[in-house]
């Protein structure tokens, strides 16, 4: 937590739940990212977050921006984005938001099928295209894999950047993503050789490729520590040097997650702390917000956040940590062992650290009529 945004709890009595969110953390890793992969080009996933504030920071900053839909579009477009700093990331797109895109002056579209090429080619002609190929399709290493939906195969993407120029368009590149929250970087070390072979079997059919796209899938720190980004970063330019050589094609990536979640700490109050029968010792703490307040990342337990209390040096026991609607489904750890103090009770503020991706964008419009997490940018 920061010293800004332990200030911001200090002072602001605030109905929980709200998010709270450093923009110099944005900032700060934004950079880092910049000057450690200097060669790149960072296309900001806004999905992970897409509040005006950060879009606005980032901006300044000189980022670009990788946009799922129409309406992140016009995000960008409101916080004053160059249309031409942003890319149409998701292959899968109807038409008219294509077109709309187009007229808007977006001109780099992603694809994975001929379908989605198809819909590129008559409502963007001319536009620079980038093929996204299937990597680590089981998402091994990801603790929120997102490979499995997305991609085509390498001959595939062969066959349809090829289809690409004959239809008129730029068969610019080739994207990837190696599934969120990746903690283990071999898995880029495969990608790029993949894209290389791509590249280099295009080329003998005299089509020049120019770009590479990284996807995201850099992590951020929750309970478990993880590898610096710098250990990321230069073990993907050591594999790019092996698979193309000293001439690199031109390098995008899309961070999201790295970018902003630890910019990010979600303010819950607990609502009950309960037992199942006088003779158990684990206790059940239901939080004023859960799966549908935004913690979706914690289905299947998959992303395990750390969660900071006023008693957090005091003796702790294990608990079954819930939200507060009435679907058995908003529990958020069962199988994961948590522990929270002892002295835990009802009505006390539980700070949940590294919350500022992937949360507020996910909470339900009012399940239960409990309305989503407030979000204040500092
Ligand atoms: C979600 C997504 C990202 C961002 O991934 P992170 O793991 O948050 O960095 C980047 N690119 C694409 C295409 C995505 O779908």
């Amino acid at each position: 937590m920061t010293p800004k945004i332990e200030a911001f709890l200090k002072d602001a009595e605030k109905d929980s739940p709200f998010l709270v969110v450093d923009l110099d953390v944005v900032e700060d890793r934004y950079k880092r990212l910049n000057s450690a992969f200097s060669e790149g080009h960072i296309y900001y996933a806004m999905k992970a977050n897409p509040a005006k504030p950060i879009l606005e920071r980032l901006n300044q900053l000189g980022s670009r921006f990788d946009a799922a839909s129409l309406g992140e579009i016009m995000q960008c477009l409101e916080t004053g984005v160059d249309p031409k700093r942003i890319s149409f990331g998701n292959t899968l797109k109807k038409k008219k938001d294509i077109k709309a895109a187009y007229d808007l002056g977006v001109d780099l579209f992603a694809f994975d099928s001929e379908d989605e090429l198809d819909k590129i080619a008559e409502a963007a002609p001319g536009s620079r295209v980038y093929c996204r190929i299937l990597v680590n399709r089981h998402g091994a290493g990801a603790s929120w894999p997102l490979s499995r939906k997305f991609g085509c195969s390498s001959a595939m993407a062969h066959e349809l950047l090829m289809q690409a120029k004959a239809k008129g368009l730029v068969p610019f590149g080739v994207s990837f993503h190696v599934g969120s929250q990746q903690l283990d970087p071999a898995h880029w070390a495969k990608a790029i050789s993949d894209v290389a072979t791509l590249f280099d079997a295009l080329g003998e059919g005299g089509i020049q490729l120019q770009m590479i796209n990284i996807g995201g899938g850099f992590p951020a720190r929750y309970q478990e520590d993880i590898p610096s980004l710098e250990e990321f970063v230069d073990y993907i330019k050591e594999h790019m040097t092996a698979s193309f050589g000293e001439k690199w094609p031109e390098i995008y990536m899309e961070p999201g997650r790295y970018i902003v979640a630890e910019a990010g700490v979600l303010q819950s109050e607990v609502v009950c702390v309960s037992i199942k029968d006088f003779a158990e010792e684990i206790r059940w703490v239901y939080l004023d917000v859960g799966k549908f307040g935004g913690l979706a990342e914690t289905i299947d337990e998959s992303i395990v956040y750390q969660m900071v209390t006023e008693y957090d040096d005091q003796e702790m026991g294990p608990v079954i940590v819930a939200g507060p609607t009435c679907d058995s489904c908003d529990t958020l750890y069962e199988r994961t062992y948590f522990q929270l103090p002892l002295a835990l009770k009802t009505g006390d503020k539980i700070n949940i650290l590294s919350t500022g991706a992937y949360t507020t964008m996910y909470a339900s419009q009012g399940f239960n009529g409990f309305e989503p997490p407030k979000e204040y940018f500092i």
